[in-house]
C-alpha cells in the first residue's frame, strides 16, 4: 500500500480547485468540489495503474478481455476511496476542510452504462479481477447517454436522457494513440495475391474512428488498477478538402452522422432483443475496436500471432458481443494472411460465452439482408462458419433435418447469434446451477448432446466491497468487531458470524444496525415521495428491472388483497407493513409501464387512507440506480425475489439483500435455490411452482386461469377492481390490459402466461408466514444474521475465481509501489 500524506492531499484538492475552477475550496461549488476531490484521488491511482501495467508487460501475463454492451459501475469516488484503504485519512482531510465526504460523494453522477442485472454482473466481475489480480480489460461502448433518469409524473413513468458527461467525468482518460478505423458497409472485392491465394477487400465502405477512454478499476488494498475501456466514435476526418474535389461530399456528411449516433444512447430493453440496426452497429464497432487492439498489443511482444490464444482470452458476455468470433477470424485471415483452419482453430481457443437467459424474446436474430448490408465480409465469414458446421451435423446426424433445423447459425433469413456463440466458443455457461441444467436439458439440448465438454455453470456473484462495505458501513463494522475484517476479501469468512445467531445481545445489535439503516431509507422517501414510512414496520422490497416475468403484479394484486381485507375488518391481526417497489421499464414496454402506474395508484388509495391507521404503505422509489440501491438493500427485512421459475437466470439482486440481512421471499428460481441451500429453508420463504411444473405447463401450453378466476372470490374481486375505477376513477380503462393479460390469450400469447394466479395463494400464504415469523424479533433476527453468515458463496471473488480457473486460465499477479 502506497502511503498517503493527509496535508498533501489536502494541498491538490486546493490546487485543483484553483486550476480547474479558479477558485477557493470555500468558494467551490459541492459539483466543482467532487471534481477536485476526484482528480486528487485519480492522482493516487495513477502510480498502481502503471505499476500493474508494468508488471504486465514484464510477465507477458495472459489477459481476459471481458465483453460486454452493459457496464453499470454505480458512483467510482466512494468505491475507488473505499478499495484504496483511503477512507479514513481522506475523510480527516476533508474533515479539515470544513468537506463532508458524503456529500461529496452524492454530486457524482452514476455512470449507468447498463440496464440491470447483467450490466451489474460485469461492475463486480472487474471489481473482483483488480482485487484478486488477474490481469484483465473490460471493453464496452461510452454512450453519451446512458440509462434514462426515471421520474414519475401522475404515477406514470417519463424517460429524462440522462446526460452524465454533462460535466466530464475526472477518472477517465481519453487514450487518442490507440484509436482505430472501424468499417461499415460497402462490397467485399476478392482479388489474388502474389501467391496465387485469395484476398478480400472491403471497398466503398463508411467508416468511423474508435477512440478508448480508460477508466481505472482499484482492486482493494493490492495496488492492482485493471482497465474499463470503453470506446466513442469520432469521424475519420474533420471534413478534408479532398473529399469536396473527389464529389465525395455526400459520404463525408454521412460519415460524421454515422460517428455522430454510434455511441449516442445505450438500448433501455433488459432482456428483450428490439433488431435494430443502430444496435448491431454498437455491438460491431466496439468489439472490432476492441478485438483490433488487442491484437496489437499482443503482436507488440510477439513475432508470431499463432499462439495468441495462450496470452488472450475473449469473454462474451451474452450474445451481444458475438461477432467477435467472425472479427477475430477477419483479422486472422484477411490481415495476418493464416489459413481458415489455422484461424479457426485459435479462434476456438480463444473465445467463450456466457449464457444469460432462456427467455425466447431475449435471443439475437438479424435478418440477413440487414446483417450482410452492414457487415458484408462478416457475413461471408459467418456463412462459412455454418457451412462448415452443417457439415459436421450431418455427419454426426445423417439425415435429421430437425437437427441442422434447430442448431444451424443461419436459418430461415436470419443469422442466430446464440448458435454462433456456441459453436465458435470452447466454453459455454448458465449463470446458476438450475439456469445450466435448464439450458443442457431444453433450450440448448441439441448443442449440449453434440458438444457436453463445453457447456459448464458458474453462479453469480456480487462484490461486498460495493454492496456491504460501502452502502452498509454500520453492518459493515459490527461485522468486522464480531469477526475481523478478513471478509473484505475473503466473504467465505463471513459464516464465523453463525456463532452469534443465537445471541441475544448481538440480534439487538442488529436489529438496531436494520432499524437505523431503515431510518436512513425512511428520511430518503420522505424526502422523495413526500410519504412517511414507519420504520418500524417491516419494509417488504422489491427493486430490480420491471419484467413481467419479475411477477411485481404478482407483489401489487398481493397488496390490493391485504387492503381489501383490512378494509373489510379493519381490526384484523396485522402487523404494519411497508411495501417499497423500485423499477425502471423499457422506453417501449407498455404493460410494464401499466404496471408502474398500477403500483403508483394502489400507493395513492392506500397511503391517503385514515381508516387503516397507517398499517400499509406503498412507496414507488423514482430512479432505481446503483447509487440508491446501496441505501436500500441496506434496509430491507423482506427480499421479494418472485419471478416465475426458470424464467430468472441467476438474479443478483437476491444475492445483495442477503448480504445485508434481509430474508428472502422467493420461488425455486435461478440462485434463490443456491440461496435457500445454503442458509436452509427454514430462514426463506419459498412458495410457488417449480421450474419443473412451469415448463410442463408451457409444453402442454399452459393452464386456464379462468379456473382460478370463477372459484375464488378474493382473487376475483382483485382483477375486477383493476377494470372498476376503483384505482383509476379518472380513467377506469387503464388497467384494461394488465387484466386482459391475466384472463385471455392473445395471438401467440398465453392467458396469464407467468403464473399470476396460479401462484397467489401460495404466495399470500408464504407472506403470512413472513409477518407471523417477524413478530417473533429474536427468531428473526437469528435468521436475518444467518443469512448474511452463509452469503459467503455468493461474492463475485468465488465466481471470478472460477472463470480464471476453469475457464480463462490466469495467473495472479502481485503488484509493489517502488
Ligand atoms: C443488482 C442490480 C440489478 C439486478 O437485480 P435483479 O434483482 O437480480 O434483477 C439491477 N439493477 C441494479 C441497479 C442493481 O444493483
Amino acid at each position: 500500500m502506497q502511503n498517503i500524506n493527509k496535508e498533501e492531499f489536502k494541498k491538490s484538492i486546493e490546487d485543483y480547485t484553483k486550476v480547474l475552477f479558479r477558485k477557493s475550496v470555500s468558494e467551490a461549488s459541492k459539483q466543482q468540489l467532487f471534481q477536485a476531490v476526484s482528480y486528487s484521488v485519480k492522482d493516487l491511482i495513477i502510480d498502481q495503474w502503471m505499476a500493474t501495467h508494468r508488471e504486465y508487460e514484464d510477465k507477458d501475463v495472459k489477459t481476459v478481455y471481458y465483453l460486454s454492451m452493459e457496464f453499470l459501475m454505480g458512483r467510482a469516488l466512494g468505491n475507488n476511496i473505499i478499495n484504496m484503504k483511503a477512507n479514513n485519512i481522506i475523510k480527516e482531510a476533508l474533515d479539515e476542510l470544513g468537506i463532508d465526504l458524503n456529500v461529496i460523494e452524492d454530486q457524482e453522477p452514476d455512470p449507468a452504462l447498463g440496464n440491470g442485472g447483467l450490466g451489474r454482473l460485469a461492475a463486480c466481475f472487474l471489481d473482483s479481477l483488480s482485487t484478486l489480480g488477474y490481469p484483465a480489460y473490460g471493453c464496452g461502448i461510452r454512450y453519451k447517454y446512458g440509462m434514462f433518469e426515471q421520474k414519475i409524473e401522475n404515477g406514470f413513468q417519463v424517460e429524462v436522457p440522462d446526460n452524465w458527461l454533462k460535466d466530464g467525468n475526472p477518472f477517465e482518460m481519453k487514450r487518442s494513440d490507440y484509436a482505430v478505423e472501424v468499417k461499415f458497409g460497402g462490397y467485399v472485392r476478392i482479388t489474388k495475391d502474389n501467391n496465387g491465394r485469395e484476398k478480400f477487400v472491403q471497398e466503398n465502405y463508411q467508416s468511423v474512428l474508435a477512440v478508448p477512454y480508460d477508466l481505472p478499476i482499484v482492486g482493494y488494498g493490492n495496488n492492482v488498477v485493471n482497465t474499463l475501456r470503453i470506446w466513442d466514435a469520432e469521424a475519420i476526418d474533420n471534413f478534408n478538402l479532398d473529399s469536396f474535389d473527389k464529389g465525395d461530399y455526400q459520404k463525408a456528411v454521412e460519415q460524421q452522422n454515422l460517428a455522430r449516433t454510434i455511441c449516442e444512447v445505450l438500448y433501455p430493453n433488459d432482456n428483450h432483443y428490439a433488431g435494430k440496426e443502430l444496435r448491431l452497429k454498437q455491438q460491431y464497432f466496439f468489439v472490432s475496436a476492441s478485438i483490433q487492439r488487442a491484437v496489437i498489443k499482443y503482436m507488440e511482444k510477439h513475432e508470431d500471432i499463432h499462439n495468441i490464444h495462450e496470452k488472450v482470452c475473449f469473454q462474451l458476455n451474452d450474445t451481444h458481443p458475438t461477432v467477435t468470433v467472425a472479427e477475430f477470424m477477419r483479422i486472422l485471415m484477411d490481415d495476418y494472411d493464416l489459413s481458415w483452419d489455422e484461424a479457426w482453430s485459435i479462434t476456438t481457443k480463444t473465445c467463450a460465452y456466457t449464457n444469460h437467459t432462456i427467455m425466447s424474446e431475449a435471443l439475437e436474430k438479424w435478418p440477413l439482408e440487414l446483417f450482410s448490408r452492414l457487415l458484408p465480409r462478416i457475413y461471408q465469414i459467418v456463412e462459412e462458419i455454418n457451412r462448415r458446421f452443417i457439415i459436421e451435423i450431418q455427419a454426426k446426424y445423417p439425415n435429421d433435418y430437425k437437427k441442422i433445423e434447430k442448431m444451424a447459425i443461419v436459418y430461415d433469413g436470419q443469422v442466430k447469434m446464440a448458435h454462433l456463440a456456441i459453436v465458435a466458443s470452447f466454453s459455454v455457461n448458465g449463470v446458476a446451477r438450475l439456469h445450466t441444467e435448464i439450458l443442457k436439458n431444453q433450450q440448448l439440448k441439441e448443442f449440449y448432446q453434440m458438444m457436453p465438454e463445453k457447456f459448464n455453470s458458474k453462479t453469480n456473484g456480487i462484490t461486498q466491497r460495493r454492496f456491504l462495505l460501502h452502502g452498509n458501513p454500520l453492518l459493515a463494522d459490527w461485522v468486522t468487531t464480531k469477526i475481523g475484517d478478513d471478509w473484505i476479501t475473503n466473504l467465505q469468512h463471513i459464516s464465523e458470524l453463525k456463532v452469534y445467531a443465537d445471541d441475544l445481545r448481538c440480534q439487538k445489535e442488529f436489529m438496531q444496525i436494520k432499524y437505523q439503516n431503515k431510518v436512513r431509507l425512511a428520511a430518503y422517501i420522505k424526502e422523495h415521495n413526500g410519504i412517511e414510512v414507519d420504520p418500524r414496520s417491516i419494509f417488504d422490497i422489491q427493486v430490480k428491472r420491471l419484467h413481467e416475468y419479475k411477477r411485481q403484479l404478482l407483489n401489487i394484486l398481493h397488496v390490493m388483497h391485504l387492503y381489501n381485507q383490512l378494509k373489510k375488518n379493519p381490526e384484523m391481526e396485522f402487523y404494519p407493513r411497508t411495501f417499497i417497489f423500485g423499477a425502471k421499464a423499457s422506453a417501449g414496454y407498455r404493460r410494464a409501464k401499466a404496471i408502474i402506474k398500477l403500483i403508483n395508484s394502489v400507493g395513492d388509495v392506500v397511503n391517503n387512507d385514515k381508516s387503516i391507521q397507517n398499517k400499509l404503505k406503498v412507496v414507488f422509489i423514482e430512479n432505481y440506480r446503483v447509487s440508491n440501491a446501496e441505501m436500500i438493500f441496506a434496509a430491507a427485512d423482506v427480499s421479494e425475489q418472485i419471478s416465475t421459475a426458470s424464467k430468472e437466470a441467476s438474479g443478483t439482486g437476491n444475492m445483495k439483500f442477503m448480504l445485508n440481512g434481509a430474508l428472502t421471499l422467493g420461488t425455486m428460481d435461478g440462485a434463490n435455490v443456491e440461496i435457500v441451500e445454503e442458509v436452509g429453508e427454514e430462514n426463506a420463504f419459498i412458495f410457488g411452482l417449480t421450474s419443473d411444473e412451469v415448463i410442463k405447463y408451457e409444453q402442454e401450453g399452459g393452464y386456464n386461469p379462468k379456473d382460478i378466476y370463477n372459484i375464488d372470490q378474493d382473487i376475483r374481486t382483485v382483477i375486477t377492481q383493476l377494470v372498476n375505477g376503483y384505482y383509476s376513477p379518472e380513467n377506469p380503462e387503464l388497467f384494461r390490459e394488465i387484466y386482459n393479460s391475466l384472463l385471455d390469450s392473445n395471438g401467440g400469447e398465453r392467458a396469464d402466461q407467468y403464473f399470476i394466479l396460479k401462484d397467489f395463494r401460495s404466495y399470500e400464504a408464504a407472506q403470512k408466514r413472513v409477518e407471523e415469523a417477524y413478530k417473533d424479533q429474536a427468531r428473526w433476527a437469528k435468521s436475518a444474521i444467518l443469512n448474511v453468515a452463509s452469503s459467503g458463496k455468493f461474492t463475485s471473488d468465488r465466481t471470478i475465481e472460477e472463470y480464471a480457473k476453469e475457464i480463462w486460465h490466469l495467473d495472479k499477479v502481485k503488484v509493489e509501489l517502488e
